[in-house]
This record gives C-alpha cells, structure tokens and sequence, in this order.
C-alpha cells in the first residue's frame, strides 16, 4: 500500500490535477492520498495559503476581506470548472468560512482551508472518501504532535476506508480548534498516515525529480541522488537543503518506510529514495553536499585551558544563558572556538562576550563574522581513504582558504568553513572534484 503525498504546484490547476489523477489511477496500491493547497501556477502567482494567511490579517484587523477572499474562491472555482465536475460545488464551505472570519477570525482555521478545500475538489474527482485531520490528528498543550493519539485514532479511522483522501497540514488543538502545523506541513500528514497505516511506500510528489548533489541555483544542473539515507538527509537539512519539511521524516522512520520524492510534471522518473539504511552504493563518493552563509566564529583564549577542568562548560553557560544554540565547537589546546548563526548572535554579542568573561575568565575573546559553512555528506565516505585530501586540494586549487574543518562523530560528514564570499567557489570545487571527475 502507498500513501501519496502532492505539493502546492502539484495541484495548482486543473491540468496539474489531471496528473495527478493519472498518477493515483495508474496504481491501485495507491490508497490514501494528501493534498496541499493550490499551489504558484506561474512565477509571481501567490499561493492559496498565502493568500489565506492575508485574509486572516484583514479580518483580524476588521478590515475589508472580500477581495482577497473573491481571489481564493476564484482559484478554486477555477479547478473545479477545469475538471468538469458539474455536481459539485464549495459554495456551502465559502458561505462557512466567509461568516467564520466575520465573527472569530482566526489564522490557522484560515489557512488550513487551503488543503481542506483542495481535499474536498480531489475526494469528488477521484470517488474517494474524504477523512479530515481534525477528527484523527491532535496536538498537545505545548502545540507538538500528540504522537501516540494521532497514530492510534489514524490507523483507526482509516482501517474502515480503503480509498480516502486526507487534506494535509493541519489537525485539532488541545482545546478543540484547527491548528496547523508549520509552512510546508502538508509533508508531516502524509508521513503521520504512511507511519499509522504501515504503508509500503511515502511517495512524496512535488516539482523536481528528487533530491539534487547540490544547490541548483549554485550549481548548474547537477546531479540526482538515487537514494539517500534519513542521517544523510538529517545532516543535508539542517544545513540548507529543503525540498521536504525537516520533521516529517520521523513518523515514517521509525517503521523503516522508505520516502520516494517523484515529480508530478515526470511521473517516469524514478526520483530519490529516502531510506533508513541500504547497502547501495551512492554513484559517488559523497551523496551531497549542502551549506549556508552568514555564520560567526567566536574564538576564546586561554593558557592552560586544557587542563582546567570545566572551562568548557563555562563557556556554554554564556552562550545557554542568552538563548543561543551554538553549531559547531573545534578546539585546540588553548583555544576554543564556538560557531553561531549570526543573525541570532548580533544583537546579543556584547551580552555573551561579557558573560564568557565573567564565567570562565579567558585571555581574549575575538570574534569573525562572515563565515559561510559546508557540509559534504556521504555514507560512502568512512571506508574510503583520501576523501577529506581530495576535498581540501580542490579548494587549495580553487584558491579557497579553509577557516575550519570538523568531522561528524558519525564520520557521515565533514563540516568545512569558508569565507561568505568564497561559497559559491568552494562548493563548485567540491562537486567537480567528485561529480565531474567521478573519481
Ligand atoms: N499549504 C501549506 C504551505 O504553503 C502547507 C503545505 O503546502 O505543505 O505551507
């Protein structure tokens, strides 16, 4: 059995809906299916949601919707005339949520009708039945997933449908209201449903044809990765790289069930397969190779601090203290360097400085702004030899000058700095020396 999953541009019209339907007929196994909201149709369309999130601030602020709420109807209307779906209309749901944000206008039940909208127009095209969340997908007092009720209460509900569709993105609040989950949640629900109905497969279907090498915007056409396991992605992720939403992975990996990433516009291609652990081969060395600009360094010395027991810890303190996450923490006999994101460190610089002073009575504190950050991720990457030789040669080559260097404990990655303006030049080096030249 597969769950399926289609992202905004997926379904922005009618003729992406046409796809797929061809897509969902074409195999039986594929049983419950997770709509997002319409999506862009062209470069500079607004999304749905986007569009319901701007609704929402009118009515909140008792101003005048009715413009913004004729586009959303308009988009809608617009699929449903292109599908020929002459019995069906979402009048009634428009007349609902028209009188909602009239008389309790609230964010999350605005932008959830986006999915539950598109739900409604795929449950009449296709003849399946249609589940909403809000019956089956709770979250806590804290706002987090109510894991272990929603997995019950899904896997419930849906044991009594054999083809349903199962608007994506939101669910019911502790107190009884629609919330969502963050941007791009829609990937969360259909992992939820993939993980609670033990699915075969989670195919993902979305606008590329699966996970790329590199960055396209950097780097030209680069190459897909086949499959790719959940650490891997875990490691490309947080440093960049996004097609899917960051948690919603976990639901399904528990179970083992593999994520296949299609693209709805080239159903043949086979995509990337995301899986919990395999014994294929990447094509290459690394299986990709992902970073981010705008990172600081602060650099701490200290004689003796090696062997001053807790000095570490100190140092920590001030950056816990300000709410600061630190990324990376190389160090050297004296010295210690902890690496933050800028944007969360500058304005509370001079708290932390003070405070490594005061708690761990350092020599000297510099700090370095401007550091972009890379990490080259491959499970391949601990059984060969020469791998982090050939990525510093490359750079060396490429007149890039290495600011830090720090291995992953899982020997999955190798964390390189680079000045903001050396990026885009260190990236293109390291995916020649391991694409191009296929070494
Ligand atoms: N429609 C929502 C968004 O734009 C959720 C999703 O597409 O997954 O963020």
């Amino acid at each position: 059995m597969k769950v399926v999953k289609f992202g905004g541009s997926s379904l922005a019209n009618a003729e992406q809906f046409k796809k797929v339907g061809a897509i969902i007929r074409a195999d039986k196994r594929r049983r419950y299916v997770i709509p997002s909201a319409p999506g862009k149709r062209f470069n500079g369309d607004i999304k749905v949601t986007d569009l319901l999130y701007r609704m929402a601030d009118q009515a909140l602020a008792q101003e005048d919707f009715s413009e913004t709420f004729a586009q959303i109807k308009d988009r809608y209307n617009e699929i449903i005339e292109g599908l020929e779906l002459h019995d069906f209309s979402l009048d009634d749901q428009f007349e609902e949520i028209e009188k909602r944000m009239k008389e309790d206008p609230d964010a999350d039940f605005a932008a959830s009708r986006g999915e539950h909208l598109n739900g409604r127009i795929m449950a009449a095209y296709l003849g399946y039945a249609f589940v909403d969340p809000f019956e089956m997908i709770f979250f806590d007092e804290d706002g987090m997933l109510d894991d272990r009720r929603t997995m019950r209460e899904v896997e419930k509900r849906l044991s009594q449908e054999e083809y349903a569709v199962i608007p994506g993105f939101y669910g019911c609040s502790h107190d009884g209201k629609v919330k969502t989950f963050s941007r791009g949640g829609s990937d969360i629900t259909g992992s939820i449903v993939a993980g609670a109905c033990h699915a075969d497969v989670y195919e993902n279907w979305t606008d590329v044809s699966g996970f790329m090498v590199a960055d396209p915007r950097i780097i030209k056409n680069p190459a897909r990765i086949e499959t790719i396991t959940y650490r891997e992605l875990r490691e490309l992720s947080y440093m960049g790289a996004s097609v899917l939403h960051e948690e919603a992975i976990f639901p399904v990996r528990r179970q083992g069930i593999p994520i296949n990433i299609k693209n709805t516009n080239r159903p043949e291609d086979e995509g990337t397969w995301i899986v919990e652990s395999t014994a294929q081969k990447s094509g290459y060395v690394i299986t990709g190779i992902a970073g981010r600009k705008d990172f600081c360094a602060v650099l701490i010395y200290k004689d003796m601090m090696n062997s001053e027991i807790g000095f570490g810890r100190k140092v920590l303190q001030a950056f816990e203290d300000n709410e600061i996450s630190f990324e990376h923490m190389p160090s050297g006999i004296d010295t210690m360097t902890i690496v933050v994101h800028e944007d969360e460190f500058i304005e509370k610089e001079q708290k932390v400085v003070s405070a490594i002073h005061r708690l761990a009575k350092p020599d000297s504190i510099e700090i370095e702004s401007d550091l972009a950050l890379i990490a080259v991720v491959g499970r391949g990457m601990k059984s060969m030899r020469g791998t982090a030789g050939r990525i510093f040669s490359a750079l060396a080559h490429a007149h890039v000058n290495v600011r830090m260097i720090d291995q992953g404990s899982s020997e999955l990655n190798i964390i390189i700095g680079v000045e903001n303006r050396d990026f885009e030049t260190a990236l293109q080096a390291i995916y020649d020396i391991f694409v191009l030249t296929q070494l």
